[in-house]
């Protein structure tokens, strides 16, 4: 059989050189990395893929690794905050010195949330965590394993609507208290069970001021969890949980005004909205009643 030879069409005539001259003055180059969503609301996560000579990702100030997956890429997450502006920035993705940086363009959306006030009594807004409680969620936060445990899609850790959606702008007592609610609230009755919402290992399982009975999960390459307010703990510290296996049971401990789930979603220690992970349905104004 003949040998086929494949020739770049066009590339040794002259007259398509000639168009082509003003865009060959930088090397041509495929774009390599991708950036999903490439228009991110705030309190969204970029997921980045890159070929595996890519180590790391830069938007403004914040940086996500890129680590190693079984199919040969990288991949790493980079959270936005509720509080990053929103504008077109430039994603800059690494691969060592000898090599340039790779660029890609990375539009945050302006996010209206919306206000939400809530009554607590004097002995609930009295609490407050303690300097040792703070540096042990700082220190979960900030410690995250390099080795993926976690897979798509996170499981709900229950099945109840929201009562809160993340990012809501938070009033105590009608007075503005400049947090944003970082978890969603879901309803779920005093005793039900809490799940995982994917594999990892359970970094604390202990009682809070403020978080009340409250459960750590890290599922690493920059995702945690944390599942607050419980009745009872059934996780301990250091165990590895698969995706939806019982970390306790609803209950109302902490500054929490009935039973009800708070979790929250951390992407390299930032606080993420849990819905754009996992489906939940905001519950609708009559069922919001207690
Ligand atoms: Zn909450």
């Amino acid at each position: 059989m003949p040998v086929r030879t494949i020739r770049p069409p066009g590339l040794f005539t002259v007259a398509p050189l000639l168009v082509l001259a003003p865009f060959c003055s930088a090397p041509l180059r495929a774009q390599q990395c991708t950036v999903s969503p490439a228009q991110v609301k705030l309190g969204e996560t970029l997921r980045i893929t890159c070929p595996p000579e890519f180590t790391s990702a830069k938007l403004n100030d914040r940086t996500a690794k890129l680590f190693p997956q079984q199919n040969g890429q990288r991949f790493g997450l980079l959270p936005i905050s509720v509080k990053d502006t929103p504008g077109t920035f430039s994603l800059t993705l690494s691969r060592g010195e000898a090599d340039p940086p790779e660029t890609l363009q990375v539009g945050i959306r302006k996010t209206i949330f919306p206000s939400q006030n809530v009554t607590l009594s004097p002995e609930i807004e009295g609490l407050h965590s303690t300097p040792e409680e703070i540096a042990l969620l700082n220190n979960f936060k900030e410690n995250i394993s390099d080795s993926r445990s976690w897979a798509d899609p996170l499981a709900p850790p229950v099945s109840g609507c929201m009562t809160s959606p993340f990012g809501v702008k938070r009033l105590h007592n009608g007075k503005p208290t400049g947090e944003y609610h970082g978890g969603v609230d879901q309803r779920t009755p005093e005793g039900e069970p809490i799940r995982a919402v994917a594999a990892g290992t359970v970094t604390f399982a202990r009682q809070f001021n403020v978080l009340g009975n409250a459960v750590g999960i890290d599922h690493g390459q920059g995702l945690e969890s944390m599942y607050l307010h419980m009745s009872r703990l059934v996780a301990a510290p250091g165990a590895s949980v698969q995706r939806g296996d019982i970390l306790g049971y609803a209950g109302s401990t902490g500054r929490s005004t009935g039973p009800h789930l708070h979790w929250v979603l951390y992407v390299n220690g930032i606080n993420v909205n849990p819905a754009q992970w996992v489906k939940l349905q905001l519950c609708s104004a009559a069922a919001k009643k207690r």
